[in-house]
């Protein structure tokens, strides 16, 4: 099903509405259970918010990559937990098997992602060692099956996924790309095992905990691409993944803008509304400016995207978005809290959720990727380049 111009406008208001009030509401029990209770996945699935992004052989409204981050930019004016839920659910959760599922996994699986009878988690980071080619858990070929030994930290999702996309060693002998392998892994293959972790700062409700894998026998069915491509599979779904973190922070610096002029306009000292003092105007300004340079940044990728999912600045420009809207959300952030004053810092604000919007936010400067990876991204990327970005009209 396609949506027309008009039902796609009704969709994002819809959305917002959702977001910033049944969500809202339920959120402030979760920062206490940090547990999404039935009722989220009920509405996510009642909104369509696990079926938009999919195309529409899958059961989804074959939507362009512009309009779904779109449509992530509402749902991200909500509680950042059921953001990085919903987010990952727009773009990984199934996107990483569509590009590389075989036809036999996809046949099986890909309708099953669009009302959530399915729904995956991203295994990558470790404990033991750095992200990327540095990981410890390996994946030994064994017959017609692999076996799996090792352990993951930090992984969103744990708590509410039947699949889980797993990255291992399948060839320790090399020190180049073809270390890595991905897998597709069913989280009741004996051996897999859920490890608790403390409570975040903030985005309370995403389900993080630790992985451990001891002896896991896997067919080999379940290996996404070929044997050798897990760097490559991690690294480009990230890279798209990248621009989705960064529509995150657009909407959520840009309820906190529209929150901050509002308490602005409210709040009056020595007689005047704060809003027409210099001091406040100029940080409107700013935020404003970061605001529209970043939504800027990222329908241009939208727009690339759409034109060539693979295309040669897929990567430069995701991680630039990335980086450029963690500073944007940083600095809108700390200007919110100077402009709410003392009350910003307490919960239960009328103006919406100051404070708990300043917690959440900092879970992206480090989801998929920190500020430094994205800088390497770039440089590796612009020297490429010889320096120069292409546009499309
Ligand atoms: C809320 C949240 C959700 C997450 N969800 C997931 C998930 O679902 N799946 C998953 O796989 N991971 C997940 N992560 C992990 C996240 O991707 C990592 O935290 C992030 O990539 C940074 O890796 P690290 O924590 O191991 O930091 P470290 O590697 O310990 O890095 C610490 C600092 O050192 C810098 N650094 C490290 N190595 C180098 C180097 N070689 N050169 C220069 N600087 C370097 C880093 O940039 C960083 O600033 C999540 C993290 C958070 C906070």
């Amino acid at each position: 099903m396609k949506l027309s111009e008009k039902q796609f406008q009704d969709y994002l208001l819809q959305i917002r509405a959702l977001a910033e009030g049944p969500f809202d509401e339920m959120q402030k029990e979760i920062e206490v259970t940090n547990k999404f209770p039935a009722e989220f996945y009920d509405l996510a699935i009642k909104n369509d918010l696990y079926r938009f992004s999919l195309p529409e052989k899958y059961g989804g409204w074959g939507m362009s990559e512009l309009e779904i981050l779109k449509v992530q930019e509402e749902f991200s004016r909500g509680p950042g937990g059921m953001r990085m839920h919903l987010h990952y659910a727009a773009d990984m959760n199934w996107r990483i098997l569509d590009d590389y599922g075989s036809d036999e996994l996809k046949a099986e699986y890909m309708d099953k992602f669009q009302d959530k009878t399915i729904f995956t988690c991203f295994a990558l980071t470790e404990e033991t060692g750095g992200t990327g080619a540095d990981l410890h858990t390996t994946a030994v070929r064994d017959g017609d099956d692999y076996i799996l030994n090792g352990e993951k930290w930090l992984i969103s999702h744990t708590d509410c996924c039947e699949f889980a996309y797993v990255f291992a060693v399948t060839n320790p002998d090399s020190d180049k790309d073809d270390r890595l392998s991905g897998f597709f892994v069913p989280v009741d293959t004996p051996g897999y095992e859920v490890v608790p972790m403390p409570h975040m700062m903030g985005c309370r409700g995403a389900g993080h905990t630790g992985l451990k894998f001891t002896n896991m026998r896997l067919n080999k069915k379940y290996l996404l691409g070929k044997e050798g491509q897990g760097l490559e599979i991690a690294l480009h779904s990230l890279s798209v993944s990248r621009a989705h973190i960064a529509v995150s922070n657009l909407g959520m610096a840009q309820r906190m803008l529209e929150i901050s002029i509002k308490r602005a306009q409210d709040r009056v000292t020595f007689g005047k509304p704060i809003i027409s003092r210099q001091a406040i105007k100029m940080k409107i300004a700013e935020m404003s400016t970061w605001i529209h340079a970043l939504r800027t940044m990222v329908y241009d990728f939208g727009k690339d995207y759409d034109n060539d999912p693979h295309g040669e600045y897929i990567e430069e420009k995701a991680a630039m978005c990335k980086l450029f809207s963690i500073e944007t959300v940083k600095m809108v952030s700390d200007e919110m809290l100077e402009i709410f004053g003392g009350v910003g810092y307490f919960e239960d604000n009328p103006y919406g959720p100051v404070e708990r919007l300043y917690r959440d936010c900092r879970a992206m400067f480090l989801e998929e990727g920190a500020p430094t990876v994205q800088r390497i991204t770039i440089a590796r990327n612009t020297v490429k380049h010889g320096g120069t970005l292409k546009y499309l009209d």
